[in-house]
């Protein structure tokens, strides 16, 4: 039996507002780490995990990229480069079967998360892009989704929503759960309530998929929260915690959004401060 294995696919690249990524910290200071283009967007891509567990006959998918059905308007906004024709596309070219994938976690359903969540066929009608998945989801988060606020509305893709909900395929979880021998989930909720973080147990250690806790490495640094995050204390406190837990046990950090490395190990360098060794392995691409 093959041994189980975790890799990393970029789905596409994009940019963000540098402003709103970096919330509170001054330009003069995220500029140098980020230096934004000319429509003052940070580079940024949508990255998807993917665990094949042969012995449990699961292949897990962690959040599903930006998906192709946008129009020309949020290509002017946001700069989408794919790189590929759709992540089932990508998961083959990695060696993964994508009519194989089991298990869907979705961390949130932010769109740069789980625009991928859908497919369109010739007619035009949307279906799912991996039917044959349970679709994993909190429950707290499923409901702020489908009543957004104001506030982040814009984040959400209804129809998107409706498809997943009509597929008969979502499983609205409550709280922090085991899903599998290997597979957990935690709940952190600064960002968006009932974000959910997917820790994985490989051979080599446990690793922990950080979705929007940490969406770019510059992010370690505690007081850098986005402000897209509704309760941005919240953030602070739950990095805290997930930031000293890493650091003791050794865990292997994946990144959704930092363009430049896909994973790293965390010291802790005093008591409010990490320090990242980002790496990448043969199984990111
Ligand atoms: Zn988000």
């Amino acid at each position: 039996m093959t041994a189980p294995r975790l890799a990393t696919i970029i789905d596409a690249e994009f940019g963000l507002d540098g402003g709103a990524m970096m919330g509170v910290v001054p330009r003069p200071l995220w500029e140098p780490l980020h230096p934004p283009d000319e429509r003052h967007r940070i580079r940024l891509v949508s990255r998807c995990a993917v665990f094949a567990d042969p012995a449990a006959g699961r292949l897990w998918l962690f959040d599903v990229g930006l998906g192709r059905d946008w129009n020309a308007k949020a290509h002017a906004i946001y700069g989408f480069r794919f790189r590929g024709p759709d992540l089932r596309a990508l998961l083959a070219g990695a060696g993964f079967d994508p009519d194989a994938v089991t298990d869907v976690v979705l961390s949130h359903l932010h769109f740069d998360h789980a625009g991928g969540l859908v497919a369109r066929g010739e007619d035009g009608a949307a279906h799912l892009a991996f039917p044959a998945a349970r679709h994993h989801v909190q429950a707290a988060h499923w409901a702020w989704a489908r009543s957004p606020t104001v506030k982040d509305a814009g984040s959400f893709r209804p129809e998107h929503l409706a498809t997943l909900e009509a597929s008969g395929r979502l499983e609205l979880l409550a709280g922090p759960r085991t899903l599998d021998a290997r597979v957990a989930v935690r709940v952190v909720s600064g960002h968006t309530p009932g974000m959910q973080l997917a820790q994985v147990r490989t051979d080599d250690g446990d690793a922990l998929f950080l979705a929007d806790l940490v969406p770019v490495w510059s992010h370690l640094r505690l007081p850098w929260v986005m402000a897209y995050d509704n309760e941005p204390l919240r953030t602070i406190e739950d990095k805290r915690a997930v930031l000293r837990e890493a650091a003791e046990r050794g865990t292997t950090l994946l990144s959704e959004h930092d363009p430049s490395a896909p994973r790293a190990r965390v010291r802790a360098a005093g008591d409010d401060a990490f320090q990242a060794e980002p790496f990448a392995t043969p199984d990111d691409r």
